[in-house]
């Protein structure tokens, strides 16, 4: 090698050196700017957040979380996913499939029990919060002469995907008004396809449970008129008395922009879990910057505005994370 050519080599080699290290400043200048966090030791890096289908209220939320978690952590990617909801989402946490998961508070606490759905005890998640009232809406168009729970018997029924909260309680409120899920011809459909086949008549009526308003009956009350059944008062007793966590509501006229949707129905909570694989201390910094950053969650989605301190743990049906623990106790 002659010494022209190695000169030209460490000028390069040199150049390399403070290029990369001019990239690792510029980097750090970045990050300061964007004024997210180091984040801890031990953290778990990669976040997945489990939702539900893309026309209900969990994915705008969950979405709206991880964007929150992703932008306030340099060392932490936070991601929200949809998914086929409620159960299924309790049972990808609980397998480590996921990290974070928004569910109905009923079965939250199935799931760590063991009961009902669930054939195992599901012990590896904990609660964060509940968020908002998911109300169990069972719509239909305004003409099918379907007025009650018992007009369903041999209609084509969506309740929900193969897995989600929306199936157990369509399930629990068609038994409350002695009938079975049997009597029905049910049909797994998520919130956008049953909306679809509803338009399409290819079902009859579907269950939804969601806050409102659900996006999906949004949508399809824009091209057609539609109407919320409301369910019998008895049944609604006896099955309050069965699964505790179901409360009374009434639907308000103005819950939907373009239709009347008064109705007489029961709700749940929202709620978002977490894996207890998840450090203490990073539980507590993303509880926390969640909690700072309440307006993009209401800009998400108007059922978003219902989180806050005071009733984080109203209807909460499972022990929380010692992260979220310590930040509730600190405030
Ligand atoms: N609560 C519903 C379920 O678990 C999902 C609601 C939503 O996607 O907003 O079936």
């Amino acid at each position: 090698m002659n010494k022209k050519y190695w000169l030209l080599m460490m000028f390069s080699a040199v150049l390399l050196v403070l290029a990369a290290c001019g990239g690792e400043s510029d980097e750090e200048g970045s990050e300061e700017d964007s004024g997210e966090a180091a984040g801890g030791d031990g953290w778990v890096e990669n976040i997945t957040l489990l939702t539900g289908g893309e026309a209900g209220v969990y994915f705008p939320l969950g979405v709206a979380m991880a964007d929150i978690i992703d932008s306030s952590f340099d060392n932490v990617t936070a991601t929200g996913v949809s998914s086929g909801a409620s159960v299924s989402n309790a049972e990808q946490l609980n397998n480590g499939e996921a990290q974070l998961a928004l569910v109905q508070n009923d079965i939250a606490f199935y799931g760590a029990e063991g009961a009902n759905m669930f054939s195992e005890t599901l012990d590896n998640y904990s609660g964060v919060f509940t968020i908002y009232p998911e109300t169990i809406q069972l719509v239909t168009l305004a003409d099918s002469g379907i007025d009650s729970v018992a007009d369903l018997e041999g209609k084509r029924v969506a309740i929900g995907d193969m897995g989600s909260g929306t199936e157990a309680n369509a399930t629990q409120i068609i038994e409350a008004h002695d009938m079975t899920i049997d009597d029905v011809d049910a049909q797994y459909l998520d919130f956008a396809d049953a909306s679809t086949n509803l338009q399409d008549g290819n079902v009859d009526a579907a269950f939804v449970t969601a806050g409102t308003p659900t996006g999906a009956i949004q949508e399809l009350s824009a091209s057609a008129d539609v109407k919320i059944v409301s369910f019998d008062e008895e049944a609604m007793n006896n099955l309050m008395e069965e699964y505790s966590y179901y409360t009374q509501v009434d639907i308000p006229a103005d819950a939907y922009d373009n239709f009347d949707s008064t109705a007489s129905t029961v709700a749940v909570q929202a709620m978002l879990i977490a894996s207890n694989d998840i450090p203490e201390d990073q539980m507590y910094e993303m509880t926390k910057a969640i909690f700072e950053n309440l307006d993009s969650m209401a800009n998400a989605h108007v059922r978003g505005e219902e989180l806050n301190l005071e009733t984080a743990e109203d209807g909460m049906s499972i022990d929380l994370h010692p992260g979220v623990q310590r930040y509730y106790d600190e405030q």
